[in-house]
């Protein structure tokens, strides 16, 4: 049976770039961050949506993610209530992902709340991305153009790296490009064995 390897870590820690690189050694990647943002706007989902946070977010009928996620990023009540409608959208999205990419020794299951989501109880090994904060503040700052304080209140939402790593089987410490290829190439071997 195809094994699930939950691949989580911190917001800027570098998941996605960590499965970028299983992805080059020819694993197949599920990300769930980026498909819950495409299953928010299907149809069905919106419906729950517009019944849980009402019209405010949305405009012409398309929803303001913007506007959802600064709303729930600084509320962690809200954050549980939005990922109460998207999360078993995903996790079914999911079951026809991996029934596709049954005859591979083994998948990654990409998501930043792989353990708050409780998604770590059907995952076969969990890997955590870590890195230094001020990198991951330089890197969000960078990509996202987003304000010190709310990369700050979306860090203090998350499970802290230390009990990321406490449930892990594997962490990588991705600081520069190259030592975290080789980690990966490392997991890579022990998951082939
Ligand atoms: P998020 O949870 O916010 O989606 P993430 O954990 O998936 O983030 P990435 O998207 O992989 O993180 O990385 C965040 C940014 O930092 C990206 O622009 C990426 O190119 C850059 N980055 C990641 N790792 C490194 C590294 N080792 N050296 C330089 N830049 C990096």
């Amino acid at each position: 049976m195809t094994k699930v390897i939950g691949l989580t870590g911190g917001i800027g820690s570098g998941k996605t770039t960590v499965s970028k690189m299983f992805e080059a050694l020819g694993v197949p990647v599920y990300n769930s961050d980026s498909e819950a943002k495409k299953i928010m706007l299907l149809p069905e989902t919106m419906v729950l949506l517009k019944s849980n946070f009402g019209n405010d977010f949305f405009e012409n009928d398309i929803l303001n993610r913007k506007k959802l996620a600064d709303l729930v990023f600084k509320n962690p009540e809200k954050l549980n209530e939005l990922n109460a409608v998207v999360h078993p959208f995903v996790k079914k999205d999911f079951i026809i992902w991996l029934k596709k990419n049954e005859n591979e020794k083994f998948v990654i299951k990409e998501s930043a709340i792989l353990f708050e989501s409780k998604t770590n109880i059907n995952c076969d090994k969990i890997i955590t991305v870590i890195a230094p904060l001020y990198l991951r503040m330089q890197r969000i700052v960078e990509r996202d153009n987003l304000v010190f304080h709310e990369i700050v209140k979306r860090i203090n939402n998350q499970l802290s790296d230390e009990k990321k790593v406490e449930k892990s089987d594997f962490v990588i410490e991705n600081t520069d490009l190259e030592m975290t290829k080789n980690q990966v190439l490392e997991i890579y071997k022990i998951l082939n064995l």
